[in-house]
């Protein structure tokens, strides 16, 4: 479950937090436990739910690993328009820019949904990510061998599958100036706009091709650079860049074709880099390869380190799920895994990320499903074991630090 590969300059910080080995911190005169200071922000729906879990998690991994984590809890999305007005607070933003990272569950449900209202809850995303300087949401989709029974698609073309999806973040339409409707019914009319610089293009193909060179050296550009003036840009400065990359191989590929592509032939991708749209809308269709959208795991990252990594923001790539919040449905893989991320890249603990990834594998080997994995063959469902969020990460917990009985690809 290790697909997102290497990060640029993640190594040099990998030992600035003293937390790398089991253990680390034992003994008399050893040095002090490290304190991380994490941000966690629950939101909304079964956003709770999950981020429980992966406190959880990450509080075994500690014991385990030899680290404290210093928690604060914000306030954002739906449940920060009913207590403060805004979807986050200028101090709550505050808080994440000071922290080494955040662990957000999700936020949004329909009773903050409609679209005229000035205030909403995905506004306090976009202030993480514009605020933060997230410039890049990277997204890695493999699928774990046990639950390919899951997946809408054919075994045969699940094989292999391994790919990591970097997203612009803050720049395109969804930062471009817009108008809202005008005129009379009949006569209505509005407008967004697709701006891209090109430092803008530059930073995230960049990191792509950093990100490339540490897995298996292919990166696919997407674009509608037969349309589109800011794909053409695009384009020309992948392009150029590319230069500095001899070892990574560089396709292009039509955003069309590739939403395709990704469901004719998933295993044919290692990298691919987009823009904010078309990666917002790819990373979802990815998903259903691993079988349930409550599976995977993202982080938003930018340039700024902190004294042990990466800053950055860490979420399951689901909403808040509003139609079973509340009733310990939800699956907490995808947040937990969203925690092992936030080990490795921004503070620089990966065996502790390894030992999560690990868990979690070990798991669903062991047949632990909750209700969206749940097998639709009867013989299949026979030998798993139906649970709910909060058993999902006990049976996850209590792998997490074992060294027994690893089997399966994230093992
Ligand atoms: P959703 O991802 O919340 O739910 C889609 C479907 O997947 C639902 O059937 C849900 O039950 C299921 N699902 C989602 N997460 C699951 C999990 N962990 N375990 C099991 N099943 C899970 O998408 P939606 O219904 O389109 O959106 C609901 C709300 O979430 C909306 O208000 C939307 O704006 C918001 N949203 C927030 C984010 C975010 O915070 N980053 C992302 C997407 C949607």
């Amino acid at each position: 479950m290790t697909a997102e590969g290497g990060l640029p300059g993640s190594t040099g910080a990998a030992g600035t937090g003293g937390a790398d080995a089991p253990g680390a911190a034992a003994g008399p005169g050893a040095a002090a436990r490290p304190t991380y200071r994490l941000v966690a922000i629950p939101g909304d729906g079964v956003g709770p739910d999950v981020v429980a879990a992966a406190k959880r998690a990450l509080a075994a991994t500690g014991a385990c690993f030899g680290f404290e984590i210093a928690w604060t809890d914000v306030v954002a999305g739906g449940a920060a328009i009913d207590a403060h007005g805004v979807a986050i607070r200028d101090e709550d933003l505050a808080a994440c820019a000071a922290s080494d990272a955040i662990l957000l569950g999700a936020v949004g449900g329909p009773q903050w949904d409609d679209p005229k209202a000035t205030v909403r809850p995905e506004q306090a995303l976009f202030a993480m990510r514009g605020g933060l300087g997230l410039f890049a949401n990277l997204r890695p989709v493999s699928v774990h061998p046990a639950l390919v029974p899951a997946s809408p698609l054919r075994p045969e073309l699940l094989e292999g599958v391994d790919m990591l999806i970097v997203r612009e973040l803050t720049g395109g339409l969804y930062f471009g100036s817009r108008t809202e409707a005008t005129g009379a019914p009949g006569a209505r009319a509005a407008s967004d706009t697709l701006p891209y610089s090109e430092a803008e293009v530059a930073r995230v193909a960049r990191l792509s091709f950093e990100l490339a060179r540490g897995r298996r050296g292919r990166l696919t550009s997407v674009d509608k650079a037969n349309v589109l003036a800011t794909s053409r840009l695009w384009r020309t400065i992948v392009h150029e860049i590319a230069a500095e990359y001899p070892d990574v191989t560089l396709d292009d590929r039509l955003v069309d074709a590739c939403a395709m592509q990704i469901v004719r032939a998933p295993a044919s991708f290692d990298v691919l880099v987009t823009e904010n749209l078309f990666g917002d809308i790819l990373s979802d269709e990815a998903s259903v390869l691993a079988g349930s959208l409550g599976m995977l795991p993202s982080a938003s990252i930018g340039a700024r380190r902190t004294t042990h990594g990466l800053h950055g923001l860490y979420e399951p790539i689901h909403g808040s799920a509003p139609d079973i919040a509340g009733q310990d449905l939800a699956n907490p893989v995808g947040t937990i895994l969203s925690a092992a991320m936030l080990l490795r890249w921004s503070l620089g603990c990966s065996d502790a990320a390894d030992a999560v990834e690990s868990a979690v594998g070990r798991a669903l080997d062991d047949g632990f499903r909750t209700a969206d994995l749940w097998p639709r063959d009867p013989a299949v469902a026979e030998t798993c074991t139906r649970v709910g969020t909060t058993a999902m990460a006990d049976a996850i917990v209590a792998r997490i630090g074992s060294t027994g009985g690893i089997t399966g690809a994230a093992a």
